[in-house]
């Protein structure tokens, strides 16, 4: 059974969220204790983490943030603000997804399957290499001689895509496609956000052109 963790300190939304998960077969775990998130995700081992943004303490931002230390699973902010600055902001700090309060509940049950589900395809083979790199799919990392980063799910997906056909262009339409579910709108900033974000992770790696934008084509590793 997958493990959604909650945290949100609304108790009603909390519940709610609680009782959705239950009833579409996820196995809830829900954040009482907000000293220590990041430690009750590392010990929970969560298969997704929903996040809302205000937080007693510390907000969802500097949480992720946090989270994405130790964790590499799919993270979807679950807020009531609705901001651009909000969502890049969201994105950017490695949340794979940002929904908006009061959520539309298909809406939000397909992101969680669409979040599962693209976790779930990357670790079918276990690691790639190409030109130096090696991306271990199933940790979420990727690595260069002795260095290595942690990735987000849309990072590490954005990667193998360029990773399973070096040389090629990868048209950006292609790759929003491999990143999400038909159905669900994204648009085209969300992918560029991602690419920024990877491209500064490879840069930590030793290798900051590694990925080449070819203009009105798509990128290229
Ligand atoms: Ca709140």
């Amino acid at each position: 059974m997958q493990q959604v963790m909650i945290i949100e300190d609304d108790p009603a939304i909390r519940e709610e969220l609680k009782l959705l998960l239950k009833n579409e077969g996820y196995r809830p775990l829900p954040v009482e204790d907000f000293t220590d998130i990041a430690g009750q995700a590392a010990q929970w081992g969560p298969d997704l983490i929903l996040l809302d943004i205000g937080l007693p303490g510390r907000d969802g931002f500097s949480l992720c943030a946090g989270l994405r230390r130790s964790v590499s699973v799919p993270i979807i902010f679950v807020t009531s603000r609705d901001s651009s600055l909000d969502e890049i902001q969201a994105l950017s700090l490695g949340g794979d997804d940002y929904i908006t309060k009061p959520y539309n509940v298909p809406v939000l049950l397909a992101r969680i399957k669409a979040a599962l589900r693209r976790n779930g395809n990357s670790s079918e083979a276990e690691v790639l290499e190409t030109r130096g790199l090696r991306l271990h799919l199933t940790r979420g990392m990727v690595s260069a001689g002795t260095k290595s980063v942690l990735l987000t799910r849309n990072e590490l997906q954005i990667l193998a895509c360029l990773m399973g056909r070096p040389g090629d262009i990868v048209p950006r339409a292609e790759l929003m496609e491999t990143l999400w579910d038909n159905q669900i709108y994204i648009d085209d900033n969300t992918l560029s956000v991602n690419m920024t974000r990877l491209r500064g992770k490879l840069e930590e790696l030793g290798l900051p052109d590694l990925i080449k934008t070819r203009r009105g084509m798509g990128y290229q590793l």
